[in-house]
């Protein structure tokens, strides 16, 4: 595959040329004010030098690696395979979800129901595939031995399907090979007493047009005992408008246009219940040059219904995805009555939503469609060509859209989405090609928590970066602020890149493993900026950087006085560490008080802060990095000192959240 840059790449790149030219600028501006202020070359230089080091984020790739790593790790939990890290930037920002109704919304598991067959209503009961089940008519059960129609319907049904139904003695079930709808009809035939091998010994099939989404019918030709007659299951109209003819109670008649009108009433008040309806029809001789023409002057002979339950999981993550803002619609090839009561069942169809037709969208113009195309809620008797239109359309609105399909043909609309999602189940192997994400389980819900697992992995990444952002701010304040206060530098060039490669290193790595936030979903959700930062992330970086510069000042002044310039470097070095532990459990949170979340929630987080206060022990102690970092021995007094005066830091995060906090509640 062609290697592109993902978008988040693009972001961080454009990020690091603002921060190269920020620094740049910086450097020289620093460099000259320090001269300016009495400063010596020397000095200024090594400083300016390291301070460029220290608000390059050499952490931020890593830390983004290992994000999207985890990301990718925990959806793979959750049984979303995802092939493109493209994708995980669009997960975040879906916006509208298509789904297929065919397997994603419903089991794919199809039951008749209902056959109207040669003008009687008949009800077949029955459990999934199981060849087991009464047949009934007008509320009280018949033998279909007596029912001439009916057994003509099984044998149909027989002749045409080509799916194999077969108890897995290993599974204790029924299983399925081929199309679920096909599937139904052999189960239909046996339970009428006819098995297809039988009846294909005595009547070979000598040509046949498999069901296609674009035909919309399976037409089948035998030898034998019907010799060259044709029989045919397919979408009601398509069979409808090839028909002239129709059989009822053992006499054909014309089909007029009142007939057609009753049998179309008819169909729908099937297809109102939620049932999938195919009509079945023949034709006396045909013979074996078959082609879709051939397929005419047919003699209609009845209605089959069947049904494909909602997956039991569907209202709830349907629910889920609501509550995140993320609009979901349903594409399928049913009729637009059965797509409605379905989508009604699932809670996808709403009052004052539409259900647009493939014939209605291709009247529509672009323009048309824009304008009704948020309140469509399903689009029913569609094609997958039709599907690629759909996208385009909501892409040009500029939604970010995710799709799921799972046909061979439906591999176009997969790669035009921005997210294309393929169920690993029931998907062909050029659909799943074609997707960016798997859905091992074929379950819907895991596209949701995929998306929530897509913004909890822009969370972290915003995450981290402020809070490396925040500590090189603070530092470069501090310093800038001892310029002008004509103090001497106050952090030291190795104290500088100690503090951001062993404090920062640490703490960065465990914020970036931070445990998803519960209302990651429910909350709105901000499209990361053209540089990664916002203005809520700069507004933090300025109060971090300014708390940071406000208390390690007059430290430093206050110790440089008393005690002279190595404590006072100590006293400074340490303060900014703590200050440093302290932010990054603020960082946890946007929003949520550090002391409202569970301390042992991010136990990296706990693991880090033992690791760098140890550290931070070893830089004032061990006469290695004493000299180093050219600091002294603190006592426990000043210890207590430095520790408490870094508290300013967590409450103005706090105050800040709870104005946050404060105006999100207001705004709602
Ligand atoms: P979906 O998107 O729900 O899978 P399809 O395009 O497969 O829709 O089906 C469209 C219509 O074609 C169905 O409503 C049904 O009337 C008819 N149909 C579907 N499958 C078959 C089949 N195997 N044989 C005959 N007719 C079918
Ligand atoms: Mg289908």
């Amino acid at each position: 595959s062609v290697a592109t840059e993902i978008p988040l790449q693009a972001t961080i790149r454009r990020l690091s040329r603002l921060i190269i030219i920020v620094v740049a600028v910086m450097s020289a501006l620093l460099f000259a004010l320090g001269l300016a202020l009495g400063q010596s070359a020397t000095t200024m230089f090594s400083t300016v030098v390291s301070l460029a080091v220290s608000v390059i984020p050499e952490g931020l790739p890593i830390v983004m690696t290992l994000v999207l790593a985890t990301g990718v790790w925990r959806m793979g939990k959750r049984n979303a395979l995802v092939k493109n890290l493209q994708a995980v930037e669009a997960l975040g920002q879906a916006s509208v979800i298509a789904v297929d109704k065919t397997g994603t919304i419903t089991k794919n598991e199809m039951i008749v129901e209902k056959v109207y067959a040669e003008g009687t209503l008949f009800t077949v009961s029955g459990e999934g595939y199981e060849p087991k089940g009464e047949v009934a008519k007008d509320g009280s059960i018949i033998v279909p031995a007596n029912h001439p129609e009916l057994l003509a319907a099984g044998k149909i049904a027989a002749y045409i399907a080509g799916a194999r139904v077969v108890y897995s003695e290993e599974k204790k079930r029924w299983m399925v090979a081929g199309d679920p709808t096909e599937a139904a009809l052999i189960v239909l035939a046996r339970k009428l007493g006819f098995e297809k091998e039988d009846l294909e010994r005595e009547s070979l099939p000598i040509a046949e047009l498999p069901f296609t989404s674009a035909l919309r019918f399976h037409a089948v030709v035998h030898a034998g005992m019907r010799e060259g007659a044709l029989s045919v299951i397919g979408a009601p109209e398509h069979i409808l408008a090839r028909a002239v003819r129709v059989r009822e109670n053992g006499k054909t008649y014309e089909l007029t246009g009142t007939r057609r009108d009753e049998l179309d009433a008819l169909m729908r008040s099937l297809s109102v219940e939620g049932l999938r309806v195919l009509a079945y029809a023949e034709r006396a001789s045909v013979g074996a040059n078959l082609s879709p023409d051939a397929v005419a002057d047919l003699t209609f002979l009845g209605f089959i219904g069947m049904k494909d339950g909602l997956k039991a999981e569907v209202p709830a993550a349907l629910a889920k995805a609501r509550a995140a803002g993320i609009r979901v619609v349903m594409i399928t090839g049913d009729h637009v009555v059965t797509a409605e009561a379905v989508a009604k069942e699932a809670g996808i169809f709403k009052e004052g939503n539409r259900v647009v037709s493939g014939t209605e969208l291709d009247s529509l113009s672009d323009a048309a469609l824009a304008d009704i195309l948020l309140t469509v809620a399903v689009f029913a008797r569609v094609t997958p060509e039709h599907k690629l239109r759909i996208i385009q359309a909501y892409r040009a609105k500029g939604l970010t859209i995710a799709m799921t399909g799972d046909g061979i043909n439906d591999a176009p609309s997969l790669v035009a989405a921005d997210l294309g999602v393929s169920m690993g189940k029931i998907g062909t192997e050029v659909a799943k090609e074609a997707a960016d994400i798997v859905l091992l389980d074929d379950d819907f819900g895991s596209i949701v928590s995929a998306v929530e697992e897509g913004r909890n992995i822009y969370q972290n990444i915003r995450r981290v970066a402020l809070y490396l952002f925040s500590t090189s701010a603070g530092e470069t304040l501090t310093i800038i602020g001892a310029l002008f206060a004509r103090l001497p530098v106050p952090v030291l060039p190795a104290q500088i890149i100690w503090l951001n490669f062993v404090t920062d290193g640490f703490l960065d790595v465990a914020l970036a493993m931070e445990p998803k936030e519960k209302n990651l979903l429910t909350r709105p959700f901000r499209k990361p900026g053209k540089y990664l930062l916002d203005s809520s992330m700069t507004l933090r970086m300025a109060l971090m950087a300014a708390t940071m510069a406000a208390v390690t000042l007059p430290l430093f002044a206050l110790f440089l006085s008393t005690e002279g310039i190595a404590k006072a470097l100590t006293i400074s070095l340490t303060c900014l560490a703590a200050m440093q532990w302290y932010n990054a459990w603020n960082c946890r949170s946007e929003t949520r008080s550090l002391f409202a979340m569970n301390p042992f929630g991010n136990l990296y987080l706990i693991g880090a802060t033992v690791v760098v206060v140890l550290l931070q022990l070893l830089a004032v102690y061990h006469p290695f990095f004493q000299g180093v970092l050219h600091t002294v021995p603190l006592s426990l007094a000043e210890w207590q000192l430095v520790l408490v005066a870094g508290l300013p830091i967590i409450l103005v995060e706090e105050a800040r959240k709870l104005v946050a906090r404060l105006t999100l509640r207001l705004s709602h």
